[in-house]
């Protein structure tokens, strides 16, 4: 009778004295070497730290004191986090809060206890905290859509510190960030190994790592194509160097603040267009610019009378709405509705538009024909679609061999007692990238 190739491997593994006590394993489930084991280094529970606190109706640095953390959580002595504009109303607001806790979504530092169950990082590792987990068993995960992940949904809000007079306090997301201590199950950690800066690092967990996904993880950008870039804060940053480390053709950036647009053109734009210049004429000079040198589509073609429109391969939506008067120049629309527009207008038939602002209010309609027939792609993810596991380690790579320019994006780093300072300019747009360093 013929062995199963299961069977057979079975065999062979007992015939080698492989197969320990219990004869039919193939082998004994054990840690490898290297492995991060599953060890308890002790809660640190009572460890005093400062954080910025949003309670009451207002927020503010406090000492605070830890609480015990449970078997699948890690600590982290926090290196850094940047500031993100989608936390800067809820940071900042005066409205009462019922819950106190420690705003933003990322983060990045040294991993100093674990619970008694957790597994994928150990004490010492560096790691990246980002805003969306990454659990590798759930329905999303299995269906490639890690930024989906639905451990999200059933993520612990339960208390990690108290203030001296015992209010206790969450974090926001799951992980805050904006403390000396962060708090966070295992499925949110990134291990990555590497000197690079923490300030840089960050970055990756949030918003210029949701940018580099968006040019790979749910469109692959192919070289030669003419990519649109709308919005250069850091989101688009990451988007605009995912172009260029794709070969795009043209990267067409459109920006209205012009430190941003400079800065765009240094990290891997083509061109910068300032909205507010271009006015109702900016749909036909996308269109324009896409086209090229030439109307003839083709060697011995002919202009056809089809009015199929001309139009980029790949559009990303990076705009973030005014929702705070600005203090650097204004966008054409406040609501960013008018770009989300616009953006369906930017792109040829057969192409693709992605897009990754969030808080939108408000409708955006589409010429019926065009959106059915057209054959345009939309696309929207958590961080771009980004795959944290597999996608933080391969940046960490191209921020080491200067491919990727992580340095330019850090434009201002500040102290934990500046905290409401960095948020307030984030608000403002008056800095690019603002970063909370520790000690
Ligand atoms: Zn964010
Ligand atoms: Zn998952």
């Amino acid at each position: 009778m013929a062995l199963s190739r299961r069977k057979m491997l079975k065999k062979a593994a007992a015939a080698g004295g492989v197969a320990a006590a219990g004869g039919g394993l193939i082998m004994a489930p054990q840690v490898a070497v290297g492995q991060a084991p599953a060890q308890l280094t002790g809660t640190q529970a009572g460890r005093k730290f400062k954080a910025f606190v949003r309670h009451g109706t207002g927020a503010s640095v406090e000492e605070l004191k830890l609480l015990a953390i449970q078997p699948r959580e890690v600590l982290v002595r926090t290196q850094a986090s940047a500031v993100c504009y989608t936390i800067v109303g809820g940071a900042l607001a005066t409205t009462p809060v019922q819950q106190a806790s420690i705003p933003n979504h990322s983060g990045m530092g040294v991993v100093e206890a674990v619970g008694p169950l957790v597994k994928r990082v150990q004490v010492g590792d560096r790691v990246v905290v980002p805003g969306t987990p990454q659990c590798g068993v759930c329905y999303q995960c299995l269906h490639g859509r890690a930024d989906w992940c639905q451990f999200l949904d059933t993520a612990p809000a339960h208390p990690m510190a108290e203030m001296s007079d015992g209010t206790k306090i969450t974090e926001q997301a799951s992980l805050g960030g904006l403390s000396e201590i962060m708090v966070v199950p295992e499925e949110y950690c990134c291990p990555v190994f590497t000197d690079l800066p923490a300030e840089q690092l960050t970055l990756l967990g949030d918003t210029v790592g949701t940018g580099l996904a968006a040019g790979r993880d749910l469109v692959q950008i192919e070289p030669g194509w003419n990519v649109v870039v709308q919005g250069a804060g850091p989101v688009g940053m990451g988007a605009i160097q995912a172009a260029r480390l794709q070969n795009a053709g043209q990267v067409i950036v459109i920006e209205p603040i012009k430190a941003r647009r400079e800065i765009a053109m240094k990290v891997g734009g083509t061109i910068a267009l300032d909205p507010n210049a271009e006015g109702n004429g900016l749909v036909t000079k996308i269109r324009t610019l896409s086209k090229g040198i030439t109307d003839r589509r083709f060697a011995g073609g002919r202009l056809t009378t089809n009015a199929v429109p001309d139009g980029a391969d790949f559009v990303i939506n990076a705009v973030g709405s005014d929702w705070f008067p600005p203090k650097a120049e204004v966008g054409p629309d406040p609501t960013a509705i008018l770009p989300l527009q616009q953006c369906f207008e930017f792109t040829r038939a057969g192409g693709h538009i992605v897009m990754l602002g969030v808080a939108w209010r408000g409708n955006v309609s589409f010429n019926a024909a065009q959106f059915s027939n057209r054959g345009r792609t939309f696309y929207s993810g958590q961080q771009g679609g980004l795959n944290m596991l597999r996608d933080i380690p391969r940046y960490v790579k191209l921020i080491e061999k200067g491919v990727i320019d992580m340095k330019s994006m850090v434009t201002k780093t500040y102290s934990i007692e500046q905290t409401r300072e960095a948020i307030q300019a984030v608000g403002d747009r008056t800095v690019l990238g603002a970063v909370i360093t520790f000690v």
